[in-house]
């Protein structure tokens, strides 16, 4: 995509089924159907979403509205400089599982702070070119005694909770695939289930696979879109897809990526999953003519015993825009006109928030929350979105809101039981889609895992004030904002809501807050010396309600440049942490570097060649090091920023970072495909890039 802007820019509702099942008790190793399905009993956060519902709600209220003040911080750990703390902790009976680093899982106890354990799966070891994905584990699941990791190489791997030793360990992809792995796996009914990304990066069909919880026996697998007819469906699900496509869609892998969202419905006895973009992006590569292009951008739910197709709902027909549907699904029951209606809640990055009846699939209403000028409207009799004259490109770019970051991102929202309001983190940041001069005939996915979005793409930096974001509380009945704050950046953390009448969420600017659920009014703030983008969860134990979040900027956001590293977190210098807080905590955060803008290191000796420099642009998008290191090569937090970085003033240590990956075990891939003019045109870019930014600095206002 032609990003002229810049690289991305550019281009009483208690559900009364989860009531029913509140007399379990969760014991050590007892985290299973019960324990997950009594969401009543706020001792653990022992799934992603807490329990089955999935709505980032906790019962517990002795942390509430009228003492929130007076919460402090109980301990702090800091955490290994590489990259990702993006994960959302789980606790169970007193120990807190997270997944930072690149698919690490620490143990640690949640009184003291102390660590119990630490399993690495050493992925770079083994993940190779998916290593450049560059996205941090977002979660883990927990079921009788065991931990389960999704690996970014794409392994499901048991872990023993106590010992932190591996139970055992599967292969869920193709290691020499584009998938790879950053969601949280589910477990219900002594399945675990997992899916994976990969849907920007080349020809990549999605699936979701269910494992036997125990012994790790694959159970079934349900791919989301068609594959090549030559070869006979998998399933009649894939026959009727196929209707839906034009073209030879499967030799562009046809995407629907399952990379975050599955939901377990125990009243049906079936699983949600949320499906990705297409692949590519561009619809009139991916499916020349059109089509639905089922079920790509779509709800879909399955059997959960036999993974078999029971209904779809496709949020957005023939996307072309990367607007997921992978973002939470969330079940609650809803009074609607009178009638308990059980439904599922998803605000989609189309910018339309979803209530979708779950007995059926049908749509109940949709809205816009967030900026949308793609679709006017949602039509309730077809469930289809109407869409705007430009929102297909019929000059060949068109400026669109939202982008691809979507209104809504894979920061989750939570649902709160008692005022029933959703809290959603909403961007307002828009993509300019451009797919001038590309011939849709001639478009092949590359076949390194490379940027792949058939839309011109274009590594410049992200203006300051090219969008905002804003916590946002919604009324899923009426359709429409209750109250709604500015939050700082373009996009904040993921959010967390109790019967305490609180909403919790991290910020860019390193605040972490804590709202009135009801009204919106501030009541708490902490400095968290980073930004905070990682959800945070809250528990009990030994009678005290805890509530914890990882810092660090780092994933998605981190690629933007400027309206992130306005911020001033640096990559090596601002330490990322697990944070706790109890009432009346007083304990110290260490001492911490205020945040501060990069300083670019220039060599004035080095004559910049311009013609070097515009290879090594593009090579430092293709290649994706813009998504750890930031458009324009302005990093935002989440990896050193390289105008900054000593080594690219040597080549000899460049050539041995980047061609001979001796970084990495801290996160940094190797590109051995690169030749030495490749190197030299990198770093030519990275000098012009140190030397204009000076400049701009130094520029008398
Ligand atoms: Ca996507």
């Amino acid at each position: 995509m032609s990003f002229p802007m810049s690289g991305f820019v550019r281009a009483s509702l208690l559900g009364p089924c989860l009531a029913a099942t509140a007399l379990a008790v969760a014991t050590p190793a007892g985290i299973d159907n019960a324990a997950l399905a009594n969401e009543a009993d706020g001792a653990n956060w022992a799934a992603y979403g807490r329990g089955f519902s999935e709505q980032h709600y906790s019962p517990l209220r002795q942390i509430n509205a009228s003492n929130v003040s007076r919460l402090g911080l109980a301990w702090s750990l800091d955490l290994s400089f590489s990259n990702f703390t993006t994960t959302a902790p789980l606790e169970v009976d007193g120990v807190i599982y997270f997944s930072p680093g690149v698919s690490e899982v620490h143990a640690v106890d949640a009184r003291s702070g102390k660590e119990r354990w630490r399993y690495d799966p050493e992925v770079y070891k083994v993940a190779d070119q998916k290593m450049r994905t560059s996205w941090g584990t977002r979660g883990l699941a927990f079921w009788k005694g065991k931990v389960y990791l999704g690996t970014r190489d794409g392994r499901l791997i048991a872990i023993n909770a106590k010992t932190g030793k591996p139970v055992w360990s599967v292969m869920t992809v193709d290691p020499d695939d584009h998938r790879y792995i950053t969601g949280a796996p589910r477990v219900f009914n002594g399945k675990v289930i997992i899916g994976h990304g990969g849907g920007e990066y080349g020809a990549t069909r999605g699936y979701v696979t269910a494992y036997d919880a125990e012994s790790g026996k694959p159970l079934w697998r349900f791919y989301t879109v068609p594959g090549d007819p030559a070869r006979g469906f998998e399933s009649p699900a894939m026959e009727l897809a196929a209707k839906t496509w034009n073209g030879e869609w499967w030799r562009h892998g046809g995407g629907g990526a399952v990379w975050n969202a599955m939901t377990y419905d125990a009243q049906f006895n079936r699983i949600y999953i949320g499906t990705g973009n297409g692949a590519p992006w561009n619809q009139k590569i991916r499916s020349p003519g059109g089509g639905d292009n089922l079920f790509i951008c779509s709800i879909v739910a399955l059997d959960a015993d036999t993974g078999n197709y029971v209904w779809h709902y496709q949020v957005n027909p023939g996307d072309t825009w990367d607007f997921d549907a992978s973002l939470d699904i969330e079940l609650a029951t809803l009074d609607i006109a009178g009638k308990p209606r059980q439904v599922i809640l998803h605000a989609s990055k189309s910018g339309f928030f979803y209530v979708i009846d779950r007995a059926t699939g049908k749509l109940i209403s949709a809205q816009k929350f967030g900026h949308v000028t793609w679709a006017e409207r949602i039509d309730l009799a077809t469930g289809r979105p109407v869409e705007t004259p430009n929102a297909r490109l019929p000059a060949g770019e068109a400026l669109i809101w939202p982008g691809p970051t979507g209104a809504h991102d894979w920061q989750p929202m939570s649902f709160n039981r008692d005022t029933g309001l959703v809290y959603i983190p909403v961007i307002d940041l828009p993509g300019l889609y451009s797919d001038k001069g590309i011939d849709p005939a001639r478009w092949k996915a590359p076949k390194d895992v490379e940027a792949a979005f058939g839309f011109n793409a274009d590594n410049t930096d992200t203006p300051m004030n090219a969008g905002s974001s804003a916590l946002v509380a919604w009324n899923p009945v009426q359709q429409k904002a209750v109250w709604s704050v500015p939050t700082p950046g373009i996009q904040a953390g993921g959010t967390m809501t109790t019967a305490g009448n609180l909403v919790f969420q991290g910020q860019m600017d390193g605040r972490f807050k804590a709202y009135a659920a009801d009204s919106g009014k501030p009541l708490w703030s902490f400095y968290m010396a980073n930004g905070v983008l990682a959800p945070p969860i809250t528990y009990s134990v030994g009678g005290r309600q805890y509530v914890s979040v990882l810092t660090g900027v780092n994933g998605q956001p981190s690629i933007f440049g400027s309206p992130v590293a306005q911020f001033g977190w640096q990559a090596r210098v601002h330490a990322k942490r697990l944070l706790t807080f109890v009432i009346d905590g007083k304990a110290e955060l260490a001492a911490s570097a205020p945040p501060a803008p990069v300083v670019p290191l220039d060599d004035p000796q080095f004559k910049i060649d311009t013609a070097r420099a515009e290879k090594g642009k593009e090579l430092f998008l293709e290649k994706l090091c813009s998504m750890c290191h930031g458009f324009g090569a302005i990093a935002g937090g989440g990896a050193p920023d390289l105008r900054a970085s000593p080594l690219t003033l040597s080549p000899e240590t460049f050539a041995q970072v980047v061609q001979g990956g001796i970084l990495q075990a801290r996160g940094m891939p190797r590109y051995p495909e690169l030749s030495d003019a490749d190197l030299q045109s990198l770093i030519h870019y990275l000098r012009a890039r140190a030397r204009e930014s000076l400049a701009a600095t130094n520029k008398p206002q």
